[in-house]
């Protein structure tokens, strides 16, 4: 039986890993310091005799026992509302994390995958993002914490795939969304479904002009699935590339959830990209990988997963404040 350790097991991307290599008939160890992460995205993993759970910073020295066949890297906090909180942690996790995990990944023999974004590509002067854009990041900024750690991840394991001949692969992964999300992470869609459900307005950022293409979780671990399986070694972009404005984005939330609330606006946050939507070119040639969930069928299921929140679990959310 095959050995997967996955970082960040008890996160939104983490925990449908494990999900998908438990499915299909992986020993899993799922690890997380659980500062983001939840266990209730896991804890009906807990009674599988092929699931163990480690509750480690992976920023300090990683210990697994054994052989290990497939790394996959997912440990950070992801959302600006968390960089924002805990900035020093999320540069530590992509860079002394990643390295560890790297150490740790040539210690083994094993194939390792990391957890790249589209937050590479910063504020982006090129549309639609391909993998060969540098990108448009300030170093300083509120969100050069997340972008600057995601670029050094990503040049430490090209690094060691060339210097030490370590099988990698890195994805970019662009706006996801789905079940499991944290309701108080301040990203867009669980932002604005927790807005609906608790009868408030809907917050937009700035003019609502700036778009992002959501990517229904289930499309984005295929995507990851058949790339850590593949021969590609360079970045690939994962991401649905129907793209919408903020705007129109919060009036189909308020369609799909039925709320009698309204849009207001408020001060767009510092460096929010204008404009995001992966060119996915390279992913359909080398994956043969498209998105098959469109945003109105995703979105449905993920308002199913957060009705079913109790109504504390609905009211503790918090909102983003960057004023
Ligand atoms: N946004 C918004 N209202 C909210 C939360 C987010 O208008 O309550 C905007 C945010 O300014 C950004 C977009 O939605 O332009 C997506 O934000 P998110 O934090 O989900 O992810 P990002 O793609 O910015 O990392």
């Amino acid at each position: 039986m095959q050995k997967v350790l996955i970082t960040g097991a008890a996160g939104f991307l983490g925990s449908h890993l494990c999900d998908r290599f438990i499915k299909d008939g992986f020993h899993v160890i799922g690890m997380d310091n659980l500062i983001t992460g939840d266990l209730k995205n896991i804890e009906h993993l807990f009674k599988h005799e092929h699931f163990e759970f480690y509750n480690h910073d992976v920023t300090k020295f990683v210990h697994v026992p054994g052989e290990l066949d497939y790394i996959l890297h997912f440990a950070s906090p992801a959302s600006p509302i968390d960089y924002l909180k805990i900035p020093i942690q999320t540069l530590k996790v992509g860079s002394l994390g990643t390295h560890n995990l790297l150490g740790l990944a040539k210690e083994k023999n094993a194939r390792i995958l990391i957890a790249s974004t589209s937050e590479v590509y910063g504020d982006p002067l090129v549309h639609p993002q391909t993998e060969d854009y540098y990108g448009n990041v300030n170093t300083i900024g509120p969100r050069g914490v997340y972008d600057e750690a995601k670029r050094f991840q990503e040049s430490i394991t090209m690094a060691y795939h060339t210097y030490h001949g370590v099988e990698t692969r890195i994805v970019r992964i662009f706006n996801t969304y789905g079940p499991r999300m944290r309701l108080n992470d301040g990203r867009v869609v669980p932002a604005f479904i927790g807005q609906a459900l608790r009868g408030e307005d809907l917050t937009v950022f700035g003019e609502g002009l700036q778009t992002r293409s959501f990517c229904y979780v289930d499309d984005l671990i295929e995507g990851i699935y058949r790339l850590l399986f593949s021969d590609y070694v360079y970045p690939v972009n994962i991401g649905n590339p129907n793209e919408i404005t903020i705007r129109d984005f919060a009036e189909e939330i308020i369609k799909l959830t039925g709320t009698s609330q309204k849009v207001i606006y408020k001060d767009l946050p510092v460096n929010d990209p204008l404009q995001r939507q992966p060119d996915i070119s390279k992913a359909k040639e080398v994956l043969d990988w498209e998105p098959k969930i469109n945003r109105q069928e995703g979105m449905k299921y993920t308002l199913d997963y957060f009705k079913e929140l109790s109504t504390e679990e609905l009211h503790k959310s918090e909102h983003r404040d960057f004023s």
